[in-house]
């Protein structure tokens, strides 16, 4: 998948589209969902341009790793979730339900998660 510069996260990014941010470095911004579905419910993006999880496992630096995986305990922290703990996501493509193809990791809780999968 090619990387869509007018992607929302990407808007984002350029300051083009405001945010709620909780947590930002030199290589991600973290910031809560316009529509959460949970008390708490934040969005983790890299500032690099990766499409979706396996783009950024595959691609990105030693250095954007680390902060992503950083970013997360520090998400963690700050909304207040480490005891009671919460919900990591990353919808990925199609058959994930991806709706914004620029990488990003759903941190839910401030409540008991529903079951992960339902089936009918
Ligand atoms: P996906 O379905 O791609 O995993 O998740 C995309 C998420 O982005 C959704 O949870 C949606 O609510 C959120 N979202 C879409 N547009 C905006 C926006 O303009 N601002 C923020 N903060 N979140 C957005």
């Amino acid at each position: 998948m090619t990387y869509d510069p007018d992607n929302i996260f990407a808007k984002i990014l350029r300051g083009e589209i405001p945010n709620t941010t909780v947590f930002e470095d030199d290589h991600v911004l973290c910031f809560d969902d316009l529509y959460p579905q949970m008390p708490v419910h934040c969005l983790i993006i890299p500032k690099g341009e990766y499409t979706d999880l396996s783009d950024f496992s595959a691609n990105a630096t030693a250095e954007e790793l680390t902060a992503f995986h950083r970013a997360i305990a520090k998400v963690v922290e700050v909304k207040g979730l480490s005891d009671d703990g919460y919900r990591a996501i990353c919808n990925t493509k199609i058959h994930g339900g991806q709706e914004v193809p620029h990488f990003h990791m759903h941190i839910l809780g401030g409540e008991k998660c529903p079951p992960m999968i339902v089936k009918g």
